[in-house]
């Protein structure tokens, strides 16, 4: 595929959750609750990042730090292993994380993997739309989940380290 064509995919994904944030009912809903992650990854284009800006993404694992389409084939010079947005867009799309396959933390998300594509699957469930007043109950239920997959990251990383200290 194209990097053109997987920035498109990446696009619409973005522009198609985004799209709910303008329902009246869908702001109303959010404002309830705290700590929702409701900014779309420039890498993967899904929901998962908090408004604060330099958030890394639950699910493919990109650091936010500010670049995007503009610039998009520049070096990613805080984290994401110097790639460029557009290689770590790549990434995603052949393996769901830009994690670098010869690092230890890549098995981590391997045994991550069939959560990610119920949470991946879940979402573009929503991409594909549905009626603003259900986006919110099955947005939410996906944060959830994306909660408990970093809370099972975590340990994953943590169980590792102890490995090693061993
Ligand atoms: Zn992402």
């Amino acid at each position: 595929m194209l990097s053109r064509d997987v920035a498109r995919a990446v696009n619409q994904r973005r522009d198609a959750l985004g799209r709910y944030l303008a329902y009246g009912i869908v702001r109303y809903r959010l404002r309830s609750v705290s700590n929702l992650r409701t900014v779309t990854c420039p890498c993967c284009g899904y929901m998962t990042l908090s408004d604060q800006g330099y958030d890394t993404c639950g699910i493919c694992r990109w650091f936010d730090d500010g670049l995007d389409d503009g610039s998009a084939d520049e070096m990613s010079c805080t984290a994401n292993d110097g790639l460029t947005l557009s290689q770590g867009r790549e990434l995603f799309r052949s393996r769901l994380t830009i994690v670098n396959e010869h690092s230890s933390e890549y098995l981590d998300e391997q045994e991550l993997l069939p959560a990610k594509y119920d949470i991946v699957s879940r979402f573009d469930r929503l991409v594909s739309g549905v009626a603003p007043r259900l986006f919110f109950d099955s947005f939410s239920a996906i944060q959830q989940d994306l909660k408990v997959l970093s809370s099972r990251r975590t340990k994953l990383i943590r169980a590792r380290i102890a490995k090693l200290k061993n």
